[in-house]
């Protein structure tokens, strides 16, 4: 099956700016308003064509739009962590404790302790297994011995933009933050 959406990278940059149907992106190929950066390996077929269906394709110019700020939510956390815990490193599908972890089994963990002032941000949240979680409490990770295995980062593009794509693997470099 063709996958119905192609990712759209700004001219120069290559900064991703949103995700569009199939027949916008050939129109804008074809228009010679977008290049081709990756194919799909797929084909839109009409009476007369065949046309190869792009993945990602990238504006000729660059537009200038304002950049928009990826949104706080606990969801959004969750998918830029990848729902791995960043203190233990595991993740859904592991086992714990002879259970096999869901996504179910990871929160948002305030670096700095809602209790202690620290606010919902991107760079203050990051996903935790409940167990970290609870173990960290309402502590800073070094007062629980605990380390974080990186430094939670405001994303660079709209969350959108990520979580749509999340699945896409030609995507995934063209949207990292
Ligand atoms: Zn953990």
């Amino acid at each position: 099956m063709v996958q119905g959406r192609v990712l759209l990278l700004n001219g120069h940059t290559w900064e991703p700016l949103s995700v569009i149907t199939i027949p916008r992106a050939i129109n804008l190929v074809l228009a010679e308003k977008a290049i081709v950066v990756e194919q799909s390996g797929e084909f839109l077929r009409t009476v007369r064509d065949k046309f190869p269906i792009p993945s990602v394709i990238a504006l000729r110019t660059y537009v200038n739009v304002p950049r928009r700020q990826a949104h706080w939510s606990r969801r959004g956390v969750l998918v830029r962590d990848s729902f791995t815990c960043i203190y233990c490193g595991i993740q859904p599908g592991q086992l714990m404790r002879g259970k096999m972890l869901t996504k179910s089994d990871f929160t948002v963990d305030h670096v700095i302790p809602r209790s202690r002032g620290g606010r919902d941000t991107w760079t203050n949240t990051a996903c935790a297994c409940y167990a970290c979680n609870h173990r960290k409490g309402d502590r800073l990770p070094h007062e629980a011995g605990m380390k974080m295995a990186w430094e939670p980062k405001t994303p660079r593009t709209s969350y959108l933009v990520v979580a749509v794509g999340s699945g896409n693997d030609t995507w995934r470099r063209y949207i990292e933050y």
